[in-house]
């Protein structure tokens, strides 16, 4: 098969994996009255306070810099833990203010507010400006793509479309497009409640390695484009992380893969497609 993407220094295949930083944000978006109910805040806050060392360190030790998308909200909650991750070279990504969804809010302006308030949280207290964004749950509304390149993103990360790359066109000009897929998604998996009832149980971390490591071999296979994503409080278990850097070996243990920073691998397709025209 005829490699249908030219990626830097030959390699045949792109590599992302992202992660969403939650904590407590779904929960409290799902219902305030959660935000009492310690189980429920246990439950989100197992994300930062214990997957993310793990996660931080995987990375490190990989010499992966990758980025994480976070809730304005949990970056007020947690501003020592988002520093550490800005300090170790990776990139802060919007995810919502309270993990609101686009396309449930009244109109355009009010997603523009909450915008613009993430954006300000990440100013002043991370002095950094989100380059990416995925939406929460992952529904974006009909205007999110035109008010994110308006406040100047690179890219957004949530359409399930296509396996590469692509652009959206806005009226203030082309948004990168990273497609992702539920199945490259931890939370189908791995994320479950019994109070109240969410998830599709507890699945074997072998059957999934299953299922990522095919979707990986076939997207190298082809020479395209590999986008994953996970959750720590969800994928930062110590079975699941072992599971993980499995995979990152199988990756990194193919020598011509390449694995940028997502920002640089927006800015590539920008180069190689100014128009937004697909390959
Ligand atoms: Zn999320």
């Amino acid at each position: 098969m005829t490699q249908p993407v030219k990626w830097p220094d030959g390699a045949r295949c792109a590599i992302m994996m992202t992660f969403d930083l939650d904590g407590e944000s779904p929960w409290i978006h799902r219902d305030p009255a959660l935000a009492e109910r310690p189980l429920h805040m246990s439950m989100g806050a197992y994300g930062p306070k214990t997957g993310m060392p793990r996660i931080l360190e995987l990375l490190d030790r990989y010499g992966i810099k990758t980025c994480f998308f976070i809730p304005g909200w949990i970056v007020e909650r947690y501003p020592a833990l988002c520093e550490d991750i800005v300090r170790r070279g990776h990139e802060v990504g919007h995810h919502g203010y309270l993990h609101e969804k686009p396309f449930f809010m009244k109109d355009r302006e009010e997603e523009e507010e909450l915008l613009v308030k993430s954006l300000e949280i990440f100013e002043k207290i991370l002095g950094a400006k989100p380059l990416g964004a995925r939406a929460p749950s992952a529904d974006p509304s009909r205007h999110t793509m035109d008010l994110l390149k308006k406040h100047g993103f690179v890219y957004h990360s949530n359409a399930l479309d296509t396996d590469l790359p692509y652009c959206h066109e806005t009226p203030h000009g082309p948004l990168v497009e990273f497609p992702t897929a539920w199945c490259n998604n931890d939370a189908p998996f791995f994320l479950f409640s019994s109070v109240p009832p969410v998830g599709n149980g507890i699945w074997s971390q072998e059957d999934v390695w299953e299922i990522w490591s095919e979707e990986f071999e076939g997207m190298y296979a082809e020479g395209g484009f590999f986008n994953w994503l996970g959750h720590p409080q969800v994928v930062g278990r110590p079975s699941r992380m072992r599971m993980v850097e499995r995979l990152i070996q199988r990756i990194v243990g193919k020598k011509d893969v390449w694995w940028p920073r997502p920002v640089d691998l927006a800015r590539f397709w920008l180069t190689q497609h100014p128009s937004g025209a697909a390959p």
